[in-house]
């Protein structure tokens, strides 16, 4: 059978409901989707705190959640490139073929229609709370970020103290002058 593939592309730092939404949403539209965890190589920085292989697992768990048939997509670590004129080329190298990108993101957009492969514009839920931006400051003030995300990447970053790493990231070293 020939599947129709779809990709979306994020950093997912951490993942959140807004993404577990858009999934869904693609879904009824491909019959596959390839989930790219974007900026691989960052981690243990503000706004990259999370690792790759964290990200795939919390990503996992939350579809598992969700009830998402797992046969229905695939989760790929993507490492950014120096080299904006052949990253769709090196996505399309790492990742089953796709025909459709899901990006709001301009560059990703503007990239992938220069290879000459369709791109939409999903749908974004709740964006003034559904967005990594906001579960991280939500994470530093010690305010209710479990909201916004799924229960299992809650407990992810539980399980990997994810919530002292980050405040531990956000102190600033005093030099001493
Ligand atoms: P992002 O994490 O901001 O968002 C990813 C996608 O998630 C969005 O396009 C959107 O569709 C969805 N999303 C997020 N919040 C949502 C909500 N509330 N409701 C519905 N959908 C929601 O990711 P991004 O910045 O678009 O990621 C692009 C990745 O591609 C980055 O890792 C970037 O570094 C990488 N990239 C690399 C190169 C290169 O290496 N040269 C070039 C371009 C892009």
């Amino acid at each position: 059978m020939n599947n129709k593939r779809g990709i979306l592309i994020g950093r997912m730092q951490p993942v959140h409901n807004g993404h577990i939404q858009v999934i869904n949403k693609i879904l009824e539209e491909v019959d596959e989707i390839i989930i790219g965890i974007g900026s691989a190589q960052l981690s243990h920085e503000l706004k990259n705190p999370f690792t790759a292989g964290e990200r795939i697992l919390m990503m996992n768990q939350a579809l598992a959640e969700s009830d998402i048939d797992p046969g229905r997509y695939y989760i790929i670590p993507m490492e950014d490139i120096n080299f904006n004129a052949i990253w769709a080329s090196h996505v399309k190298m790492m990742t089953p073929p796709f025909s459709i990108v899901y990006s709001g993101n301009p560059l990703v957009k503007q990239l992938f229609k220069e290879e000459g492969i369709e791109v939409r514009q999903p749908p974004l839920y709740d964006r003034l709370h559904l967005s990594g931006t906001e579960v991280r400051r939500r994470i530093l003030e010690d305010e209710n970020w479990q909201e916004l995300v799924p229960k299992a990447t809650a407990d992810l970053i539980a399980e990997i103290n994810g919530v002292e790493r980050l405040k531990n990231l956000s102190i600033k070293e005093i030099s001493d002058v």
